[in-house]
């Protein structure tokens, strides 16, 4: 059976982070691995505390699942700490880690910080070992310094992000008032894929990001190319919150 490996933070409520990447990755018919990054208080509607781990011992989750496992793919999302984003870049770098899906979380929709002051620089500092990366259009702002308000805005911020290093960078545009449409940029071409508007209380949509890149990981680990990962991952995450209805 093939493996993904996530480095992200633990929901004790189950719709985000570690929880549901595990989920996720089952759902595909993978098998998951994981080195958590932070622990959290929270439930579906908000995160209430957080408790980073030290970046040496994330390391060491890491290495040791290595000792045993060679994961087809990883995914990244909450990281908590500069410190954690250097450790999960080097650990990539020294074993040679591919198909890396980068979900680049800087805060929870609620407006809670899920990485430290100096995390914006250490997320760009994994940019250059990414497959994927895959922001919503507040984080697509903070990396590239494009302001979004349009699909084209969308298109100039990818072009940017894509000029850090990542392989294909995909910019959600589920946060835009008129459009969910979605952009996918190889530094080649732009692919459109156009969503539809879903409505509900905040607490379906939570750790939506998360069930998103984790879905793509396991595309990519079962030998899927990026395009049909992302296809495929967004379809699976149109079914999940059909059934949070
Ligand atoms: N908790 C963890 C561990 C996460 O990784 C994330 C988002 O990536 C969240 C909470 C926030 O989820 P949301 O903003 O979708 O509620």
């Amino acid at each position: 059976m093939r493996t993904v490996l996530t480095i992200a933070g633990a929901d004790p409520s189950g719709g985000a982070g570690i929880q549901a990447d595990i989920k996720t990755f089952a759902a595909f018919g993978v098998d998951g691995l994981s080195a958590i990054t932070s622990l959290t208080a929270q439930n579906r509607r908000a995160v209430k505390s957080t408790i980073p781990v030290p970046p040496a011992f994330l390391l060491k989750q890491v290495v040791v699942l290595l000792e045993e496992f060679r994961p087809d793919a990883v995914k990244i999302g909450m990281l908590a700490t500069s410190a954690n984003a250097t450790a999960a870049a080097k650990v990539i770098k020294l074993k040679r880690l591919t198909n890396i899906v980068l979900d680049p979380v800087m805060k929870s929709s609620g407006g809670y910080p899920l990485i430290d002051s100096k995390g914006l620089s250490s997320i760009k500092g994994l940019l250059p070992v990414t497959t994927v990366v895959t922001p919503n259009v507040d984080e697509a702002e903070e990396l590239s310094g494009v302001r979004i308000r349009d699909v084209k805005g969308m298109e100039a911020a990818a072009e940017r992000i894509f000029s850090y290093g990542p392989e294909y960078v995909l910019v959600k545009g589920g946060h835009l008032k008129d459009s969910p449409t979605d952009v996918l940029y190889d530094g080649r071409r732009f692919e459109h894929f156009e969503g539809r508007r879903l409505k509900g209380r905040k607490e379906r949509f939570h750790g939506t990001g998360c069930v998103l890149s984790a879905a793509i990981a396991a595309g990519l680990a079962k030998g899927r190319t990026v395009r049909k990962a992302v296809e495929d991952a967004k379809e699976f995450l149109e079914e999940v919150l059909k059934g949070r209805e």
